[in-house]
């Protein structure tokens, strides 16, 4: 009956977008060119940031940004059990525990509220910082998270991988976007092609923060700089002959100082190009994604066995359309019967065997646990065509009626 398979997410790629790529494996420069800052420039417009540091994967990004904000080991991070276990792995590269807290049933975000408690009790203050997901597109509030980070002296890093675009309104009423590093002194967002802005590999991060931004210019690639005006060793070490001429007053052209442990994390060229390329339609995009959630919510909206719809919210940038439902192993393997690629978002992560060897199990997060009993996430992509989203909307009323 029916013949393309509908995944719950996909990227889509362009005649131009292809062009974009072609003219870069033309030209003189595969990494390291000048579509890696024009990528970066006009990522941070598009989320309203100071900063922004492309990077190989969100995974790097975070890396980076553990590195960049101190995280050693003793120290201790919150993250929440609903999100892709690079959130939290991120702080296990630098040695820190991670401290997982329990999401709100509701936006199935992590609960401030459980946030606080945990602060409360960490009378030695190893507690260092805080990792909260826009999970599904959904913006935290962040200006509340700012408030209780300052209280504890925390930092804090957004991850934003589902949500460019996405915002929040603050107090004032002012639309605070994703990533625009008002609140957060570090976010990052991710380039593989299931998310909004599709690379291939590829993330980056944003900041409104100078000091924290040079760091990671330099941590992306070896941790070496070439600002003479950062250089530690002396111009006679620069030069490093033997004859030490009085008179020379700069550093030679060839020297660069590796100042501290750093990777290469980074982004090559053509993957910039086809990001950027990408980015200039990010906005119909997500119009959109918003649209197929709005058809989803008016379909679901009445049904029994349909629970835990967002609606449609303000600001939400649907990289997933999660809704709860009974009998879940029924329902995917039922889509799955028409070809219909329903996703799991996500086993919580303290239950995954690793961060189980620390000591967590069943029960420590019961409405993350709650949660992964009866979420699924429904096709949700903006070449999703209509007739496929009816397809989709048919075939789960067919299972529950
Ligand atoms: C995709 C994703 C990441 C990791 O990004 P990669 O580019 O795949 O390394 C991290 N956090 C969340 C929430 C993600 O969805």
């Amino acid at each position: 009956m029916r013949q393309n398979p509908i995944p719950y997410g996909r990227q889509n790629i362009t005649d131009d977008d292809i062009d974009a790529v072609i003219e870069v494996l033309k030209s003189v420069y595969l990494t390291q060119g000048p579509k890696i800052q024009e990528f970066e420039t006009t990522f941070a417009d598009y989320v309203g940031s100071k900063y922004a540091v492309a990077v190989s994967n969100g995974t790097a990004a975070l890396h980076l940004n553990a590195i960049a904000l101190g995280v050693k080991p003793g120290d201790k991070v919150i993250t929440t059990p609903i999100t892709f276990a690079a959130s939290a792995n991120c702080v296990r590269y630098c040695g820190g525990e991670v401290v997982f807290a329990d999401i709100d049933p509701e936006t199935y975000l992590l609960d401030i509220n459980k946030v606080r408690e945990i602060l409360e009790k960490d009378t030695h203050r190893e507690i260092k910082g805080i990792i909260p997901v826009d999970f599904t597109g959904r913006a935290v509030d962040l200006e509340a998270f700012r408030q209780l980070a300052d209280e504890f002296d925390c930092w804090i890093m957004e991850d934003s991988c589902h949500s460019p675009g996405g915002f929040f309104v603050d107090s004032k009423g002012e639309r605070q976007h994703c990533g625009n590093g008002k609140f957060a002194d570090l976010a990052i967002f991710s380039f593989h092609p299931v998310k909004h802005i599709a690379a291939g590999e590829g993330g980056m991060i944003t900041t409104n923060d100078d000091a924290l931004y040079h760091k990671l210019l330099d941590l992306r690639t070896h941790g070496i700089t070439k600002d003479s005006s950062k250089f530690q060793n002396t111009i006679e070490t620069a030069i490093g002959d033997d004859i030490v001429l009085s008179n020379v007053e700069t550093y030679p052209n060839w020297y660069m100082e590796m100042q501290d442990l750093g990777y290469n994390y980074r982004l090559t060229d053509f993957q910039a190009a086809l990001g950027l390329s990408q980015l200039k339609r990010a906005n119909t995009g997500l119009n959109r994604r918003r649209n197929i959630a709005k058809t989803y919510f008016d379909e679901f909206k009445n049904k029994d066995y349909i629970k835990g719809q967002s609606g449609v919210i303000d600001g939400h940038a649907y990289h997933l359309y999660v809704v709860e439902v009974e009998n879940r192993l029924g329902l995917y393997n039922h889509l799955r019967q028409h070809q219909i690629f329903a996703q799991i978002h996500y086993i919580p992560c303290h239950l995954m065997p690793y961060y189980r060897s620390f000591g967590w199990k069943e029960g420590d997060l019961p409405n993350a646990e709650q949660y992964y009993k009866h979420c699924i996430s429904l096709p949700m992509y903006p070449t999703l065509k209509e007739s496929e989203q009816e397809f989709v909307i048919d075939k789960v009323n067919e299972f529950y009626t």
